[in-house]
C-alpha cells in the first residue's frame, strides 16, 4: 500500500476511511456513500480540509479546544516530555512529576475543598470512576445500601456502560442493555421544549423538585449521589432557569446525598468562570473533568474530589484505575494548557470580552424568522429553530430534519455548528476574537437563510 498522507486525493482517503475506520456515533453505510470530510490541519480557531477549505470551528472540536489549535508551546512541551519520561504508571505506590504537578494545579484551581484528583483518560472513564467512588464511599461509611445514582433524561455523561447509563440518552440506552442497575433518571430543565405554559422559573423549580420526589420514591437511605452537567451540553446547550440549581443543592443537602457536577464541558473557562459550578452557584463533592483540561491536545480526564470523600476512600485499597491514569505526556500537556489559560487570562477574556460581545449578536439571531430563542452561557450557546416562535412549535417534518439541513448549510459555508434535534449549538475556542465572532455570526445568518429556503422548498416547514 502507498504511504497514506495528506497529499493523497480526497476520494482515495475517503475510500480507505470507509473500508477500515468505524466512526463513533455515525451510520457507517451512509457515511461510506457520502465520504467523510477529511480534516488535514488546524490553527487557532480554523480547520483546513483536504479540499483546502478554511472552516471556522464554532464547536472547538468536540467542545474541547479551549486555547485553539496548533499552539507552538504545546508542541515544545510534548517533545520535551517524550524525551524525559514518555510513560510510567501511577499504580503500586509510584508517581511522577507531571501527575504530581497537574493534580496540585487542579486542586488549586478547583473551588472549595476539592483538593484530590483521580486521573482517567476521558470523561467517560472519569464518570465510571465516580460510580465506583460514591458507592465505595457509602460502603465505607457503613451504608452499603446507598448505591443508587440519580441523573437526568437527556443528560450526557459519556458512552461507556457506566457513564452511558448515567446519561439519559435513550438511543444510547437502547443499544447494549443500559442503564445498568441502580441508576435512575428525572426530567431535564429544558423549558423551551417541555415547559408548556409555565414560567421558566416555576418550571425550573418543578424539575428540581422531581429530584426530591425520586429520592422519596426510591428511599433516601438507598440514594448515593446525584450527577448533572451545570449546563447540559450534548443535550442541546440547555441552560437551566436560575431557580433550578439552588433547589437541587438544597435537596442534596437536605438528604445528605453526594453532588457530582459533570464539568467535562463546563470546566476550565467555558462558562466565563473556571468551573460551571461557580457560574451556577453549586458546591459539588466531586467534579468530572476532561476536554478543556488539556484543550484536546491529549486524552485526559479525571475526578476532582473533596476532602471528606477522599479521606473516606483513602482508608482502604480502591480497586480501580487505568493504565493511562495520569499519563505523563497528557499531564504535561494539560499543565501547559492551564498555564496558557491563566497567563493569557483566557477565562477573563470569555467573561469580559467574548461573552458580552457575542451575547448581543447571538440574541439578534432571534430576528431571523426561523429562530425562536437564543441562549448563551459564557461561550456555549444554542438557538432553537421553529416554524412558529409564538407557540414554540416543532416542525411538521419531525424532529431534527431542519436541524440537520441547517448543519449541512453551515458546513457548506465553512462553519462548524452542531445540531441537536432542531437546536443549533456552538462552543467555540475560548480564545475567539471579536472579529472572528463577527465572521461566525455572518456565516450563521447565511446558513440560516439558505436552510430556511431549503426547508420550505422540501416541504419540511
Ligand atoms: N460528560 C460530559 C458532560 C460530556 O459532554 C462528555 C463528552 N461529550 C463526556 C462526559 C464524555 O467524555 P469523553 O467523550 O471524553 O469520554
Amino acid at each position: 500500500m502507498s504511504r497514506i498522507t495528506n497529499h493523497l486525493p480526497t476520494a482515495e482517503l475517503q475510500a480507505l476511511d470507509a473500508a477500515h475506520h468505524m466512526h463513533p456515533f455515525t451510520a457507517g453505510a451512509q457515511l461510506a456513500e457520502k465520504g467523510a470530510r477529511v480534516i488535514t490541519r488546524a490553527k487557532g480557531i480554523f480547520l483546513t480540509d483536504s479540499e483546502g477549505h478554511e472552516i471556522l470551528d464554532a464547536m472547538a472540536g468536540l467542545w474541547c479546544v479551549n486555547i485553539g489549535y496548533g499552539r507552538e508551546e504545546m508542541a515544545e512541551v510534548a517533545a520535551a516530555q517524550v524525551r524525559e519520561l514518555s510513560y510510567y504508571n501511577t499504580f503500586f505506590q509510584t508517581t511522577h512529576v507531571p501527575a504530581i504537578a497537574l493534580a496540585a494545579k487542579m486542586a488549586e484551581l478547583a473551588p472549595g475543598d476539592l483538593n484530590h484528583v483521580f486521573f482517567a483518560g476521558s470523561g467517560s472513564e472519569a464518570n465510571d470512576t465516580n460510580i465506583r467512588l460514591v458507592r465505595q464511599y457509602w460502603a465505607r461509611k457503613g451504608q452499603p445500601e446507598r448505591r443508587v445514582i440519580l441523573s437526568r433524561w437527556n443528560g450526557y455523561h459519556g458512552s461507556s456502560m457506566g457513564s452511558g447509563s448515567l446519561g439519559g440518552m435513550k438511543p444510547i440506552h437502547a443499544q447494549g442493555g443500559m442503564p445498568i442497575p441502580d441508576i435512575h433518571h428525572i426530567g431535564q430543565p429544558d423549558w423551551w421544549s417541555e415547559g408548556g405554559e409555565m414560567s421558566p422559573e416555576d418550571f425550573g423549580l418543578m424539575r428540581a423538585r422531581a429530584l426530591e420526589a425520586k429520592i422519596k420514591e426510591i428511599g433516601p437511605g438507598r440514594v448515593a449521589a446525584f450527577i448533572g452537567e451545570p449546563v447540559q451540553g450534548a443535550g442541546g446547550v440547555i441552560i437551566p432557569p436560575a431557580s433550578y440549581w439552588p433547589e437541587i443543592q438544597r435537596i442534596c443537602d437536605d438528604y445528605g446525598i453526594l453532588l457530582i457536577a459533570d464539568e467535562v464541558i463546563t470546566g476550565f473557562g467555558r462558562t466565563g468562570q473556571w468551573f460551571g459550578s461557580e457560574a451556577m452557584g453549586i458546591r459539588p463533592h466531586i467534579m468530572t473533568v476532561a476536554k478543556g483540561l488539556s484543550s484536546g491536545y491529549a486524552p485526559i480526564g479525571g475526578s476532582i474530589i473533596c476532602d471528606e470523600v477522599a479521606d473516606v476512600i483513602a482508608g482502604d485499597e480502591f480497586n480501580h484505575g487505568y493504565t493511562y491514569s495520569g499519563h505523563p505526556l497528557a499531564a504535561a500537556l494539560a499543565l501547559e494548557n492551564l498555564r496558557i489559560l491563566e497567563e493569557e487570562r483566557v477565562v477573563e477574556h470569555v467573561r469580559n470580552t467574548a461573552n458580552p460581545y457575542l451575547a448581543v449578536k447571538w440574541a439578534q439571531l432571534t430576528d431571523h424568522p426561523m429562530v425562536g430563542e437564543a441562549k448563551l452561557c459564557g461561550l456555549m450557546g444554542s438557538i432553537a429553530l421553529t416554524p412558529d416562535k409564538s407557540r414554540r412549535a416543532a416542525f411538521a417534518a419531525g424532529e431534527g430534519k431542519v436541524g440537520y439541513l441547517t448543519r449541512e448549510r453551515c458546513f457548506a459555508n465553512n462553519l462548524v455548528m452542531r445540531h441537536v434535534g432542531d437546536r443549533m449549538i456552538i462552543a467555540p475556542p475560548l480564545v475567539i476574537t471579536t472579529d472572528e465572532i463577527d465572521l461566525l455570526i455572518a456565516r450563521a445568518w447565511t446558513s440560516l437563510d439558505e436552510a430556511m429556503a431549503k426547508a420550505k422548498a422540501e416541504g419540511l416547514w
